[in-house]
């Protein structure tokens, strides 16, 4: 352990905070409509400096955890608990040990920032070797027609994106195929289409649309099944060339060697929050690079600290994706409480110089935004 991996928290601060999105959203029949970011954003302090982490629970069905369990966390004893802890052990996870998903997510590349504050380091040359300046992101349409779609799509195009991607599992899947062949056919030159089912076709109406589909090179189709039928997705992999990726399915590291082990997938869909961080985010994507499965640096609905870990794991990645990832969430939020957005041009998100995630934190939307907070 270096000298600041031994450099103790001195004091948490954390907020629970919502922001209104511009458009609903909605996925598939098995979840409820989103119409805010809700997020609990975890301040760390040490040597007079902050640190920043954001928890981005996605609810039972999605990530297995809510705001309401995050705050529990922190008002039970975690905000109490975190003041004396080694800053290298929050790195490592070697203290949040029985923690997942959104939570130690939260504090895991809080500490990352921290460290990176207080060395001068950006945290992507904490996580490994540089592989990519930037990444190009893509768009998404709710479920919906391919009118609707199309709506979407075109002007997002004009700004320079140039993957999309189409939510299915809500109508009857005969209908998907037969929007996603016509929004296809109207595509602009040089863009991608990729269709996420979000658990929300059976086997037989994901196999339907893996058959009906074949003739059109498809980015990728995620998550066409139940999160924890994983066991079959193999069987789907083998009626279409087009790649098959587990975002739901993939929570944890022994879910990635589970899918792996089963040849689950040919694509990752990796979110810092559902998957705990950088830490465990890192380690995903290495396991995966080893088995020849590619990554696809995806999101919640989330602000820009989690996006800012996201872009840091994805650039020092080398197996990703060579289409868009979703560096769009702050896009789809009233507000944000971070400059991550300046990151972004043409559809582009770059990787800016300077220590920790990067990203400038705005107190005053913070507390314009915030719902409740806890202080240790
Ligand atoms: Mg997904």
């Amino acid at each position: 352990m270096t000298e600041v991996d031994q450099i103790a928290i001195e004091a948490v601060r954390v907020y629970r905070v919502s922001i209104p999105l511009i458009n609903p959203y909605y996925l598939s029949k098995i979840y409820p409509t989103t119409t805010h970011s809700e997020v609990v954003v975890v301040e760390l302090l040490a040597n007079g400096v902050s640190g920043w982490g954001e928890a981005d629970p996605g609810g039972v069905m999605f990530t297995g955890d809510t705001c309401d369990d995050v705050m529990d966390h922190f008002s039970d004893s975690g905000v109490k608990s975190l003041p004396g802890t080694m800053l290298g052990d929050l790195i490592s996870g070697a203290s949040l040990a029985g923690l997942c998903g959104a939570t130690k997510s939260a504090i895991n590349v809080a500490a990352y920032d921290l460290k990176g504050r207080l060395t001068d380091i950006p945290v992507w040359k904490m996580l490994g070797e540089k592989h990519h300046q930037s990444l190009p992101s893509l768009w998404p349409t709710s479920s919906g027609t391919s009118a609707q779609d199309m709506d979407v799509i075109t002007p997002k195009y004009d700004l320079g994106y140039r993957t999309f991607m189409l939510k299915m599992g809500s109508n009857p899947v005969d209908e998907d195929i037969a929007r996603v062949h016509d929004v296809y056919e109207k595509l602009p030159e040089n863009a991608r289409l990729m269709v996420d089912a979000n658990q929300g076709w059976s086997f037989e109406e994901a196999s339907t649309f893996m058959r009906h589909t074949i003739d059109l090179p498809l980015a990728l189709v995620e998550q066409p099944i139940a999160a924890d039928d994983y066991g079959r997705i193999h069987e789907l992999r083998a009626l279409s060339p087009n790649p098959i990726s587990v975002d739901e399915s993939l929570k944890r590291f022994a879910d990635a060697e589970q899918i792996i082990k089963v040849k689950g997938a040919d694509i990752f869909s990796v979110k810092i929050s559902k998957n705990g961080g950088l830490a465990e985010g890192l380690a995903i994507t290495k396991l995966a690079a080893k088995h020849g499965v590619k990554i696809m640096m995806n999101s919640m609905i989330e602000l820009g600290i989690t996006q800012a870990a996201a872009l840091h794991l994805g650039c020092v990645t080398p197996n990703v994706v060579d289409f868009g990832h979703a560096f769009m969430s702050v896009q789809r939020t009233s507000d944000d409480i971070t400059d991550f957005a300046d990151w972004k041009t043409s559809g582009t998100v770059a990787l800016p110089d300077k220590p920790g995630l990067g990203v400038e934190i705005n107190r005053d939307k913070i507390d314009n935004y915030c719902l409740a907070r806890l202080e240790s």
